[in-house]
Parts: C-alpha cells; sequence; structure tokens
C-alpha cells in the first residue's frame, strides 16, 4: 500500500504541469541520437542533441570502447579512492589537462555530478557565491551543497557583479568568495564576459570557477572558453562535461595540481560513487586526441551553425543574440511553443521546446542544435519546414 499523501502529491502536481503546458513528454530515441533520428517509427532532422560534433556516433571511438572493453572489462570496480582508479582514467586526466593547458585535472561520472563535488568541495559556510542569474541548475544545486552564501548577480551583468562582489568583500563576513558563471549559456548560446569576470576577480581576489559544459569542443579551437579568451593561467576551476561535445559521459575540473589533489581527497561524488566504466574512460581519451588532432570538426559545426542562423534570421524567426552554434527560435508563449515544436515533429524535424522551469517564463523556445554532422541537405530541409510551419502559425511573412 503506497502512502496517501504522496498520492495525493504527485496527482495533483502532475495535473498542475498538465494545465499549464509545462508537463513534459519524454521521447524515446530508437537507435542512435546521430543528425537524423528515429522516433516512434518516424524518421527526423535532429536539432537537439548536444552532440556537437557527431562523436557520439564516431567509428574510431566506437571501436577503442570496444577495445576497451576486452582489455579491462564493462565496470571499474570500485570508487576511485578505494582501487577503481584504472589506468584509463589516469590517461583521461592526463588528457584533459593537456588539452585545457592546466597541471592537472580530475573526472567524474557526469558534469552535473562534477558540479555538486567541486563546489562544495572548496566552499563552506563561512564563505559566499557570487553566481550568474541564469547558471545551469547543477551549478545552482552544487551552490546550495556547499551551504555558503549564494549571491546571484543579474545575468553577464559586470557592473552589478562588480557592486555585490565588493559588498560581499568589505561586509567583511567570508572567508573565501567565489564568481561561478556558465561559460556558454545554452538557452540563449551568448558567452560569458570572462575577461571583465577575470579582472574583477584579480582586483577582487575571488576564485574563479567557470563551467565550460557547452563551450568545450565548440569556442577556442575546441578547448573552450577559457581558451578563446586566452585565461588559462587566471581561471582557478575549468569545469566542463565529457558529455557533450565529447560525446561520451562524464565530467572534469581542469587546474592547479594542489587543487586537483585537494579534489581528490575532498569531493564527495569521487570518493563515494563508483568511476566511469572503461570504455567512457578510453573513449574520452580518444575523443579529446581527435580535438587535439585537427580543427575539422569545430569548423564544420560553426559553419553549420552560421548558416542556420542565417537562414532562419532571413525567414524572419527571431533567433536571439546567440554568439555559438545554438540557435534558438523565441516564440514567448508556452503553449504556442510547444505546439510550434509539434508541428516541426509531426514534418520531420526535431527540436524540442524549451519553457519554464528551464528558462524565464514566457520566453518559450524551439532550440535548435546544429553539429558537424548534418550535412547541408539535412539543414535545408530543416529550413524548408520551419519555413511553412512558421507561415501556417503566422509567426513569419
Ligand atoms: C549539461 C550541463 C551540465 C551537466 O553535464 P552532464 O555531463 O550532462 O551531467 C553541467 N553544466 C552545464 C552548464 C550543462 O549545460
Amino acid at each position: 500500500m503506497s502512502s496517501k499523501a504522496l498520492e495525493q502529491f504527485l496527482r495533483d502536481n502532475i495535473a498542475d504541469l498538465k494545465n499549464r503546458g509545462l508537463y513534459n513528454e519524454i521521447d524515446t530515441v530508437e537507435g542512435a541520437n546521430g543528425p537524423e533520428i528515429q522516433i516512434g517509427g518516424r524518421k527526423l532532422i535532429n536539432l537537439s542533441s548536444n552532440n556537437y560534433l557527431g562523436l557520439a556516433t564516431n567509428d574510431t571511438l566506437k571501436v577503442v570502447s570496444k577495445e576497451a572493453i576486452d582489455t579491462h572489462g564493462v565496470g571499474a570496480g570500485a570508487v576511485r579512492t578505494i582501487n577503481g582508479t584504472l589506468d584509463l582514467h589516469q590517461k583521461l586526466e592526463e588528457k584533459i589537462a593537456a588539452f585545457k593547458g592546466t597541471e592537472a585535472a580530475i573526472s567524474y561520472q557526469s558534469g552535473f555530478n562534477c558540479n555538486m563535488a567541486a563546489i562544495s568541495a572548496v566552499m563552506n559556510k563561512d564563505d559566499a557565491i557570487l553566481s550568474d542569474a541564469l547558471n545551469h541548475a547543477s551549478i545552482i544545486d552544487g551552490c546550495r551543497l556547499s551551504r555558503a552564501k549564494i549571491i546571484r548577480y543579474k545575468h553577464s551583468d559586470m557592473n552589478d557583479l562588480r557592486k555585490q562582489a565588493k559588498e560581499a568583500v568589505e561586509s567583511g563576513k567570508y572567508n573565501k568568495i567565489m564568481v561561478i558563471t556558465d561559460g556558454v549559456f545554452s538557452m540563449d548560446g551568448d558567452i560569458a564576459k570572462l575577461p571583465e569576470i577575470v579582472e574583477i576577480a584579480e582586483e577582487l581576489d575571488l576564485i574563479t570557477y567557470v563551467d565550460d559544459a557547452h563551450g568545450s569542443g565548440v569556442l577556442g579551437n575546441g578547448a573552450g572558453t577559457v581558451k578563446h579568451f586566452g585565461l588559462q593561467d587566471k581561471v582557478d576551476l575549468q569545469m566542463g562535461t565529457l558529455s557533450k561535445a565529447i560525446g561520451v559521459v562524464g565530467g572534469y575540473v581542469a587546474g592547479k595540481q594542489n587543487l586537483i589533489d585537494w579534489l581528490k581527497v575532498a569531493s564527495r561524488p569521487f570518493l563515494f560513487s563508483t568511476a566511469v566504466t572503461p570504455a567512457d574512460a578510453a573513449a574520452s581519451t580518444k575523443a579529446i586526441e581527435l580535438l587535439m588532432e585537427s580543427n575539422e570538426l569545430v569548423e564544420k559545426l560553426w559553419e553549420n551553425g552560421a548558416y542556420l542562423k542565417a537562414e532562419l534570421k532571413k525567414l524572419g524567426f527571431d533567433i536571439g543574440n546567440s554568439e555559438t552554434p545554438i540557435t534558438p527560435v523565441i516564440i514567448g508563449e508556452e503553449k504556442v511553443t510547444q505546439e510550434f515544436s509539434k508541428r516541426l515533429f509531426e514534418s520531420g524535424v526535431y527540436a524540442k521546446s524549451i519553457v519554464f522551469p528551464t528558462v524565464p517564463r514566457g520566453t518559450g523556445r524551439v532550440r535548435n542544435m546544429p553539429t558537424a554532422a548534418h550535412t547541408k541537405e539535412m539543414l535545408d530541409e530543416a529550413i524548408e519546414v520551419y519555413k511553412r510551419i512558421g507561415k501556417e502559425m503566422g509567426m513569419i511573412e
């Protein structure tokens, strides 16, 4: 018999979300998450993955994964600090450090878990964290877990950051103060103002933490937002994911040796949750190697992004102010946004609607994630569908 209180809670909350058009029905992809996917037997052009470089289905990485299974098995067998640190994890971390241009790196099981781990290993209740208003959910949760005072600053507003940082310093209430930001904001595709953030941090002795989940593999010839601005020596914690452009799964922090030494003894998901599988570690290492050897995939990604943006803009859609290949089509009202996405789906384009609470109320959007794996023909087909549905729904002329 289940709890009456739980039943009531679930019934009320699910009904409430459905009434407000905020209930997300999850689709199942039948097969690989490539530039085209199949859902419900229907073939679709996929504009919703984070598989920026197409590496999730890369043939070389498949081979490397299979080899790692043959030599190391399917599981790591333990948490990293007992005896789950395999030579493959070690190699991965060396590769990440080389890729990021830092002394060392630590890898985790996911980017989300990495933010849970690293923020609370460094910050505590006697500290304060200045956090961009549009930071990712995992940053918000990681900050909460640390029990530090969380001070939100207006999105990318450097005057507000400076003012609040000064107040925090002058209050004398905190031992340490951190500023934390996404490198690339995934809902709009804009880039954090890292040169100014670093300048403020140097002036006021703030710890700097950049979550580069959407910048890695995209900016700075693939090495990320920090490299893009040439700030490798100025950012204390460069966090990233192996699950997006890298195409596999996992997360990491790159930084100074003493920081990484500390995270290896103090970050709880590293101590208490089993390491990623041999296949994951080997594939991630190889993916980074491919990125370090050639810029071809990154260039293709940008070329496709520029093309999609230009064409959608020409048609009259509001594509916001993205500075990266991420291409939002901003619609506004939640229900209309979902209807638009549904109509695209029925015409063979998978571009997921993103609404509150992922983005602020009234800024619903259909977000397009072009990748290096899309052909021009696929993009043209998608653009044609956008044009037709946009006209039918009265969004463009
Ligand atoms: C996706 C994302 C994460 C989480 O990464 P996973 O590896 O998918 O857990 C963390 N931060 C940001 C900004 C992200 O976009």
